[in-house]
């Protein structure tokens, strides 16, 4: 989705974002009602899954979730009695500070969260099992160092610094902030994401040091395409939450 190009139709992005919620949950990155996305919608407007006072969780999102605000977190028009997310300033921020980023994810993967606690670093420990996720260790996944509760623009400010112009970022103690140019690379990234620390923490568990992958293998990897390959793999997730019923 490029905003500056193409009027988005907030009824998709709406629906999009509550998909993506949904495929997060069926994944395992979110548990219970922690955890959002978003996507940009115009000038200093965005659409993000709020919380409504009858809230089920990430897993059972809906389109009415999915909320209109401005960068600060104002809802736009009447709230229906929605909230937004205490963390709402890292997408506001962040769509405010990088003009190509056009959707967040933020979650609390267990597998991220108990290696950055371990200090395993998320290393490019395989090689075709996951290509995204081996290039994207091999670019390097910044970590923000604190794990406090980013309720305020300063604080996001603080993550997006430590970022840099990286598409993730692991909150130690806390969980990742992903980025994409739609919401649907932002989720296949926080997948990847999850993946990698996934094997990183069963290496671990085995008593194990990975070895590095030489590089005379990596130079033999494919770039599969982001666009993509983004897209296959979400329509993949977008049909196996439909055959549970998400
Ligand atoms: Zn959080």
């Amino acid at each position: 989705m490029n905003a500056e190009t193409t009027a988005p139709d907030l009824g998709d992005l709406r629906a999009t974002v509550a998909q993506a919620c949904r495929i997060l949950a069926v994944e395992g990155l979110v548990e219970g009602t922690l955890g959002h996305v978003s996507v940009r919608a115009g000038d200093d407007r965005m659409l993000i899954r709020c919380r409504g006072t009858d809230d089920e969780g990430l897993m059972f999102a809906g389109d009415d979730d999915v909320r209109l605000t401005d960068f600060s977190g104002a809802i736009i028009g009447p709230d229906e009695g929605y909230r937004v997310p205490k963390e709402l300033p890292i997408h506001g921020e962040l769509l405010r500070a990088r003009p190509e980023v056009n959707a967040v994810v933020h979650a609390h993967p267990p597998a991220v969260l108990v290696c950055g606690v371990a200090a395993l670093e998320l290393r490019p420990v395989f090689g075709a099992y996951n290509i995204p996720a081996m290039r994207m260790a091999l670019e390097g996944i910044p970590v923000y160092p604190r794990s406090v509760l980013i309720s305020g623009p300063g604080l996001a400010q603080e993550m997006i610094a430590a970022m840099g112009d990286r598409p993730v970022c692991v909150l130690k103690g806390h969980g990742i902030t992903v980025t994409g140019e739609r919401v649907e690379q932002a989720v296949v990234r926080a997948l990847n994401l999850n993946a990698l620390a996934t094997v990183t923490l069963e290496v671990a568990r085995a008593g194990a040091r990975a070895e590095p992958i030489p590089a005379e293998d990596i130079a033999e990897l494919p770039d599969l395409g982001s666009a993509f390959n983004d897209l296959t793999v979400w329509r993949h997730h977008v049909a196996k939450a439909r055959s549970r019923g998400l």
